[in-house]
């Protein structure tokens, strides 16, 4: 049996066969004339093979093998050149199905995606716009209530304008954020790396962070210069984000502890808090843009952030090509770690 047999390869069958059967019954019907038998023999192969070759090769082998170049070039306006360089002696049948299939395939992916990203998309813009709604109003309450009136009352007067700069403050963080994410995102931002001491970075931001209510402090064994090559004003913002949240979740007179180990080609750094905790089911999620879990803090005005943090942290730390992890028991405390190159 011939595999993916090409149009001469069935007209030569399909006129054999013919040419056999009438030349058997001709053998028969002309009581074993075998002249006649041959002469018609010959002839009935000849015409039903041209017939059939030119039906096959003209009319349905070339009109499928212009289907076939029309589905190409409809995908993509690269395939010019897989174009060119396709064998067309192939199959294009067996080919045109290979390639109808995949095409659906992809066709069915890419439009997942792009519903995916939609979802995305309305869901990010509901996040914005509720984020900046809470500080928007409050300003806007703050002057109206003082321009109706209560400016006449100097410490009303000074209360509200310290809430509306507290709110615009929060606008301007938000803000900030947004725009961090978006370029990070993007991947505008390019790393800076340059070689520095992360364990003197940790004692800057616990100076800048410094508080009565958490005591920060470096592991045993883990005060000495670890040097690291990474974009020291990024992770910065890295340190400060994780210090301040074990801070901030942390219970009175709490510990941050900044430990600091070598990984032969990384330094895994790791921030551990005695603090409140985050449940399992949360601890996928903190990572994700707008995540917080306890939502009321930020509308009761208690310290709080925007939810981005975390998620600024994480983008931070995959554009270094490093990574970064969450362990955590609910009342015991909550440990983030993630590597950097070591220089
Ligand atoms: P936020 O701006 O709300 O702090 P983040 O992205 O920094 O946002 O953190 C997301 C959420 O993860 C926080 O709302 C908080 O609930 C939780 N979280 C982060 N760090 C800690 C921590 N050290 N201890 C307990 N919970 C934390």
């Amino acid at each position: 049996m011939i595999r993916n047999p090409k149009p001469i390869d069935i007209a030569f069958l399909i006129s054999l066969l013919l040419a056999s059967i009438i030349g058997t019954v001709t053998f028969f019907i002309s009581e074993w004339e075998f002249v006649n038998t041959v002469i018609i023999f010959t002839l009935c192969f000849g015409l039903s093979f041209f017939l059939f070759f030119y039906t096959l090769e003209f009319f349905i082998y070339r009109k499928i093998k212009l289907i076939y170049k029309t589905i190409h070039s409809l995908k993509t306006q690269k395939y010019d050149a897989i174009l060119k360089n396709f064998d067309w002696d192939k199959d294009p049948i067996s080919e045109m199905n290979k390639e109808v299939i995949k095409w659906a395939r992809d066709n069915k992916m890419e439009i997942d995606q792009l519903k995916k990203l939609a979802d995305f998309r309305k869901e990010f813009l509901g996040n914005v716009s509720h984020e900046l709604k809470t500080p928007i109003f409050n300003i806007q309450g703050y002057i109206h209530t003082l321009l109706d009136g209560a400016m006449e009352d100097p410490s009303v007067k000074i209360r509200f304008l310290e809430k509306a700069a507290k709110s615009a403050d929060r606008l301007s963080d938000l803000v900030a954020d947004l725009l961090a994410i978006s370029q990070l995102e993007s991947g505008e931002l390019t790393m800076e790396k340059e070689r520095f001491d992360i364990t003197s970075m940790v004692k800057d931001v616990y100076e800048q962070l410094s508080n009565s209510k958490v005591n920060l402090l470096i592991k045993e064994g883990c005060n000495e210069p670890f040097y690291v090559f990474a974009d020291k004003y990024r992770i910065r913002q890295v340190l400060v984000n994780l210090i301040s949240n074990s801070i901030k979740y942390g219970n009175q007179n709490g510990t941050t502890t900044a430990a600091f180990y070598d990984m032969d080609e990384n330094i895994l750094i790791e921030i551990a808090d005695n603090g409140s905790g985050i449940e399992q089911e949360h601890l996928n999620r903190i990572f994700e843009r707008f995540y917080r879990i306890d939502k009321s803090r930020t509308k009761e005005g208690k310290e709080g952030g925007t939810g981005l943090g975390l998620s600024i942290v994480k983008h931070i730390i995959e554009a270094h090509q490093q990574t970064i992890n969450v362990r955590s028991n609910l009342g015991e405390g909550t440990t983030f770690g993630f590597t950097l190159q070591k220089a």
